[in-house]
This record gives C-alpha cells, structure tokens and sequence, in this order.
C-alpha cells in the first residue's frame, strides 16, 4: 500500500517535476533507488500470529503458536530445544525454537525474539500485539529475505543468521524477578556456553517491541558498544535517526541480558515507551491497531544493514 505520508528528507528536490511527484506517490519511502525491507509482509504475519491470541505457557494456544512456527519453518533447519523451566507454578515444559541459515563465513549471528505472553495476564485478553507479535512477525520475514539468499543450497554473504524465537521471556508471576523471567534464553546461553555453541557467536540481536507504530527505540546501555556503532551506522544509511537511541534506557531485563553475562557481543533493539505514560504495556490495549507496516520495514532495513555490516568486520 502507498503509504504517503512518509516521505523523509530530500524530499524537495525530488518533487521537482510531476513524474517524480508520481513516483513518490506509488512508492513508500523518499529515497529512490533504495530496496526497504517488506514491512507489511511483517505485519501480515503478525497479524496471523497473533490471531492465535493469548499464548502462555501452559495453554492451548501456547501449543498454536509451536504448530504455527513449526509449520512456517517445516522446510527449513528447524531446531526445537525443549527444556522445563523451574517456575512460581512448578516445572514448566517450555521451547525454544532456532531456524538456522547457513553463511559463508565461520561464526553466526543470532536475531532473537519471544514468542509467548504472559502468565500473569491470562485473565485480561493480552495477546501481545506489539510485545512478542510484532517482532515474530519481523522474524518470519526476514526468514523469507535469508530463505531465498540461500535457496539452492547457497550460503549468506557473510556470517550465518540464526533466528531465535525463545519461550518464557515474560515472568510468570506478576513480579518481575531474576529468577523468575528469561527462562529461554537463560537455559540457551547455559546449554550454549556448556557445548561450545557460544564462542561461535559473533553478535546476539534483540528484538523487543518494536512493531510500535509510535517507534522510538532507546539506547540500552548494558548492550555492546561497537554493535550499537554498527547499529548506529545502518541506521545512518535509510535516515532513520529520528527512530534511533534518542533516550537511555539503565539497568533493563531482557533476554540478551544471559548473552551480555557471558561476554557475548549483544544488542536490545527495545521501545519501551508504548502508548501514553506506557499505557499500552502488558494491557489488552496491546492490540494490531497500534503496531504498523512503517515501523516493521524500518526495523526490518536496520536489521538487514546490521547483519551485512557485520558481515564486514
Ligand atoms: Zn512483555
């Protein structure tokens, strides 16, 4: 869909004539002659997904959202990692599933995300639009990107990309704890350190949401300088400035946190400033009318320039 409205900067020189007024108007973005990220490809599959609505764990619909990544990932290098979790509820059996496309270069980098909701907010319709949706959505369509790049049996430019979409990043309890949160990524990072996995991790990548139509990621500052530098510099290339680490963000909780610890290379793409005051956050006005295909494709851009700027190093 055209979208209009966003036209960036430069804008004026190009409205120059009536073709390029026409151009502009059947295209999404100002800058010509640049490839953006499908964003509303993004959405698209989040709105699927989300569809399923509240999957915590433990329920039926937890086990909708395994059969619907199970299903999109059925012809590709599925890995599901299966571990309980130790919980204020009691063990927990909980899955983390790792898509894996295979680079050139020796090393992988991880793009992360969670796919569950919360425990605690089973009784109020949370279904997690912009928190888990949104950036699942992200995830399957930069699969599609890394599916045709290695179609074939081709291998990616530069390093390997391994999608982590992790389970139980959401407290169960309604009390956010050390050890009751992270349940993913903490048993990931420990398997990984135990079996060698993580030295071959040159960057772990969150994605925390970010489908916020309203998007205005933070600067977290427990995540790797040089990463957020090469963020920072992809970010440089579509102008996206105005989106990028214009406030910090101290002492955050989430799910790159275990990699940070064990000194891997790591970086939290996080919006925590959803709605009015954070209104939006863990509510059921978490919903797909407060996320957009404009915030996925510059997610999306970002990404994409990361992975092949680090790809350079
Ligand atoms: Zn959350």
């Amino acid at each position: 869909m055209p979208q209009v409205t966003l036209l960036g900067p430069g804008i004026a020189q190009l409205c120059a004539t009536g073709f390029a007024l026409a151009l502009l108007l059947l295209s999404p973005f100002a800058a010509p002659a640049q490839q953006h990220f499908n964003g509303a490809k993004a959405l698209e599959y989040a709105r699927q997904y989300v569809s399923i609505g509240p999957r915590w764990p433990t329920s039926q619909n937890h086990q909708k959202a395994e059969a619907f990544l199970r299903s999109h990932f059925q012809h590709d290098q599925l890995e599901e990692d299966v571990f309980t979790a130790s919980t204020p509820i009691g063990p927990v059996a909980m899955r983390n599933f790792i898509v894996r496309f295979p680079g050139k270069k020796d090393g992988a980098i991880v793009l992360a995300t969670h796919y569950e909701t919360n425990y605690w907010l089973k009784n109020i319709n949370f279904v997690g639009a912009n928190d888990g949706g949104s950036t699942t959505g992200l995830l399957l369509a930069i699969a599609d990107q890394l599916r045709a790049q290695t179609a074939g049996g081709k291998k990616l430019d530069g390093y390997s990309v391994w999608l982590l979409f992790d389970d139980g990043e959401e407290s169960i309890g309604s009390n956010w704890t050390d050890s009751d949160s992270l349940y993913g990524t903490r048993h990931l990072a420990a398997k990984w350190a135990r079996d060698g996995t993580l030295s071959k991790i040159k960057a772990f990548i969150l994605a925390d949401m970010i489908g916020d139509k309203d998007l205005d990621i933070q600067r977290d500052s427990q995540s790797t300088a040089w990463l957020v530098d090469v963020v920072r510099q992809a970010v440089k290339k579509f102008g996206y400035e105005r989106y990028f680490f214009k406030q910090p963000m101290n002492g955050l909780s989430d799910d790159h946190i275990p990699f940070v610890q064990r000194g891997v290379p790591s970086i939290d793409i996080i919006d925590l400033n959803y709605g009015p005051n954070n209104s939006y956050h863990h509510t059921d006005k978490d919903t797909m009318d407060k996320i957009s295909a404009h915030s996925l494709t510059i997610d999306g851009d970002v990404f994409m320039e990361t992975i092949r700027l680090i790809g350079q190093r």
